[in-house]
């Protein structure tokens, strides 16, 4: 089977649901706790992986009980951890979400032993990265990382889809070396400097990204669905109707899900209805890796009308 390889952060994730979440100074009473893995790049090597995909992850977590627990976690999922290396210099990383009643979140994060995923371990892992049929990067490690893993995949000639997040700038060389940008509405505003607001915005927005080298660029709009640009393909993807609870991991479990889907060769249009039916499945469960579906109720969902 084709391989996937994750490359991206491992971390614990604090919940505490509230009523609404506290404005800067306000404190919001009546929270229920509770605990749950995510990060970026575990999220979406979960999501890949129940999707039906073969998956490599690649990761830094700490030297602690949560490193173990995480390791054994991603091993009982069928994942590949021999490059999830473990660091007594930091913690796991951790992440405290609030969730208000309307399934909206914000996030704090402590990425910990995350920042030391760096060149050394990408060598280390580079025999079973060249081989690989995509790899899929986020940018909750060090962006030195994302760069020399773009080098490196230019070279082994693999194509690379980077989910831009959390969202910062991108220079053209970066752009460049991408093969596919999926970006949720506030990365692609920061990444193109264009508004959404605007009309035609997201055709003009994906239009001037894909100049710069990305051969697809998929924006994802929540409930909304996603709007798609390659070149023999333009619009918008719309998402599925479902009760809503908690939308951590959404985007994550789109890039997840879309990446197997890719990888299993499903047509473009296809791969992010698929991905939509994930993300919206997401959003149905409280939490990040609680919440990531499985491939028979994404085929399920994704086979209504
Ligand atoms: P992010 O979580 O990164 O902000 P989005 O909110 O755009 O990303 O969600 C990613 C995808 O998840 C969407 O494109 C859509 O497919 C699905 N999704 C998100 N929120 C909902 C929702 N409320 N209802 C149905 N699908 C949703």
């Amino acid at each position: 089977m084709k391989k996937i390889a994750v490359i991206g952060s491992f971390n614990r994730d604090m919940i505490i649901q509230v009523s609404h979440i506290p404005a800067r100074g306000e404190t919001v009473g009546n929270g229920r706790f509770s605990e749950a893995f995510g990060g970026k790049g575990a999220n979406q090597a979960l999501a890949c992986a129940r999707a039906g995909g073969s998956i490599i992850f690649v990761s830094s977590v700490g030297l602690d009980s949560v490193g173990n627990q995480a390791i054994q976690q991603f091993v009982a999922e069928g994942i590949e951890t021999r490059f999830m290396r473990q660091t007594d210099i930091e913690n796991t990383g951790t992440a405290f979400i609030f969730v208000g009643d309307d399934g909206e979140n914000s996030i704090a994060v402590a990425p910990g032993a995350n920042e030391y995923l760096q060149d050394p371990l990408i060598d280390e892992a580079s025999g079973e990265l060249a081989t690989t049929a995509f790899i899929l990067m986020q940018l909750e490690i060090p962006f030195s990382t994302v760069e020399y893993v773009l080098d490196k995949a230019q070279h082994w000639q693999v194509p690379v889809i980077l989910n831009p997040a959390p969202a910062r700038s991108l220079s053209d060389a970066v752009l460049a070396k991408v093969h596919t940008l999926i970006l949720n509405e506030t990365e692609a505003e920061i990444i193109s400097g264009e508004k959404l607001s605007e009309k035609k915005a997201l055709q003009t927005i994906t239009r001037q990204l894909i100049g710069k080298g990305p051969q697809i660029v998929i924006i994802t709009l929540g409930s909304q669905g996603a709007y798609v640009a390659s070149e023999n393909f333009n619009g918008l993807i719309p998402g599925y109707k479902v009760e809503t609870v908690d939308t951590t991991a959404a985007g994550d479990v789109f890039c997840g899900a879309f990446t197997t889907a890719i990888c299993h060769d499903l047509p473009l249009a296809d791969a992010v209805k698929f991905a939509n039916a994930a993300g919206a499945l997401a959003t149905t469960k409280l939490g990040a890796q609680s919440s990531v579906p499985y491939k028979k109720e994404i085929e399920a969902l994704w086979k209504k009308k």
